[in-house]
């Protein structure tokens, strides 16, 4: 059976984490130091590490200062994590539609929700595409709002000659386990404000003030004060240790991930059943690759291609219809189409040429 996505770890990985419980200090400590300092010098952006993606949100719109009652305006078709993590600051996750050719934020829909309760947009980098990053950030600016992006997919991407988080207001990313680098689980904040960094430095330690500082030297904190609304959302040196060689690979893992996604665009290109994305994947570096069929072959085509052992997956089931983050009366016209008709076809660094050909004239003989 293929995988869909999966962890890449070898024997560096597994020594480090030995190292680690030799040592046997598992909590914050130098691993966790030595992880954002190469993080902060590969970004040339300070990092904050913390134990997953969705904490890193949470504490990015906590650090600005979103709360109770405040509205976010973020695209209905991601992964439940990024209104989760909207949510639990109190704010209200505001949906959004998508532009069709890079699944990212409707900004004509957006605009048509601002209202004076939003504070920031959130953009989610969709396959590890960011579609009109510089729109986004006029936009922000126009209505005076912050900008989280989620770049949960994009680890690597470069935009327009830069490194995604390494320019603009705050990068979120995700180490979880099938990302485009892993630390077990984990994340990361990259920005140059430093009130949010020093703000998070305390707030992922229960806000115990200069917490950070004294784990990094190897000590405890024993009289301290404590002002503000802080989550055991720290990262542990384990898990540090894992992203630390994951990190010194990414070269690796990059060039697999684009060399695939460029092999499926080959064999789909000009295809009238096939729809892809028009990335470029030199400059992309996608954590997942999804097509768009008609929506009466699409559940088919999932049976058909699980039959031959390929798994397949949904990306994404969109938040405005869950329980949670309805709101009366709203549709969002392309999200609910693109939801019945992308199907996630598998990326990893393991997948060899011949998968994906096996794969591709798999669908290609499906859908004709
Ligand atoms: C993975 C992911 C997250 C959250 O990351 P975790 O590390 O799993 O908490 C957020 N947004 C998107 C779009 C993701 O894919």
């Amino acid at each position: 059976m293929l995988k869909l996505s999966k962890s890449v770890i070898g024997i560096e990985e597994i020594n480090a984490v030995t190292k680690v419980l030799e040592n046997e200090y598992l909590g914050m400590g130098e691993n966790v130091k030595e992880f954002e300092d190469l993080l902060s010098a590969h970004f040339n952006t300070p990092a904050i590490c913390v134990n997953t993606g969705t904490s890193a949100i949470h504490l990015a719109l906590q650090a600005i200062g979103v709360g109770y009652g405040d509205e976010i305006l973020v695209q209905s078709l991601t992964y439940v994590a990024t209104f989760q993590a909207i949510s639990a600051t109190g704010a209200i996750p505001i949906s959004c539609d998508v532009y069709p050719n890079s699944i990212t934020i409707d900004l004509e829909d957006a605009k048509s929700k601002i209202t004076s309760k939003t504070k920031a947009i959130l953009p989610v980098h969709y396959g590890g595409g960011v579609g009109d990053l510089n729109a986004v950030y006029e936009f922000a600016k126009f209505h005076n709002i912050r900008v989280i992006e989620d770049a949960a997919h994009a680890f690597g991407t470069i935009y327009k000659n830069k490194l995604i988080g390494s320019f603009g207001d705050i990068c979120c990313f995700s180490f979880d386990g099938i990302k485009n680098i892993t630390s077990g689980e984990g994340g990361a904040i990259l920005t140059n404000d430093i009130n949010v960094i020093k703000k998070i430095k305390d707030a992922r330690l229960l806000g115990v003030k200069k917490d950070t500082e004294n784990r990094f030297a190897g000590k405890r904190s024993w009289e301290f004060d404590v002002e503000f609304q802080g989550w055991r959302f720290h990262m542990s040196n384990i898990m540090a240790a894992i992203g630390v060689e994951q990190l010194k690979k990414f070269q690796y893992f990059k060039e697999k991930r684009q060399n695939i996604a460029k092999l499926y665009q080959k064999q789909f290109k000009d295809n009238p059943n096939i729809k892809i994305l028009n990335h470029n994947y030199d400059d992309i570096v996608p954590h997942i690759f999804t097509i768009q069929v008609v929506e009466s072959k699409r559940n088919d085509l999932k049976k058909i291609l699980e039959e031959e052992n390929i798994p397949t997956g949904f990306h994404y089931y969109p938040n405005h219809l869950l329980t949670k983050f309805k709101i009366d009366n709203i549709s969002l016209k392309v999200t609910e189409k693109l939801q019945h008709e992308l199907i996630t076809l598998p990326l990893h660094p393991d997948l060899k040429q011949e998968d994906i050909l096996f794969i591709t004239s798999k669908i290609i003989n499906y859908l004709r």
